[in-house]
């Protein structure tokens, strides 16, 4: 039995994750953890924040952004330009702090799906 969970443990799936700005390997199962961490913080202050993002204040914001900035803040490159799709808020909304700025446009960035994804996912 020892040997097999041995076994059990090294072909574990694991997944490429950012954390702190380092790309690390993390099971699978702990990028789940992660993203259930994530909803629940999520949840926390709701309805206020679905409020808040359906606001036409917010929209206008968002619009001007992506405007102003209609690159990928993150990956996008003069030589392989990538188109923003959405916009993020640096300082996570669920945050005092984060909320208290989450108009200002310092505290934006436009950002591709798949940068806001790896962001999402790999938040502590
Ligand atoms: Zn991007």
């Amino acid at each position: 039995m020892h040997r097999l969970d041995g076994l059990v443990i090294m072909v574990q799936p694991m997944k490429r994750i950012v954390r702190n700005g380092k790309r690390i390997l993390v099971p699978v199962t702990e990028k789940v953890a992660d993203y259930k961490r994530y909803d629940k913080q999520r949840m926390r202050n709701e309805p206020e924040r679905i409020n808040f993002y359906k606001s036409k204040r917010w929209q206008k914001v968002r619009r001007i952004k992506l405007i102003n900035n209609p690159l990928c803040e993150v990956c996008s490159t003069p030589d392989s330009p990538v188109l923003a799709e959405m916009v993020d808020h640096m300082i996570e909304t669920n945050t005092t702090e984060g909320w208290s700025h989450r108009f200002d446009e310092e505290y934006l960035q436009s950002m591709c799906w798949s940068c806001h994804n790896t962001k999402t996912f790999s938040r502590d």
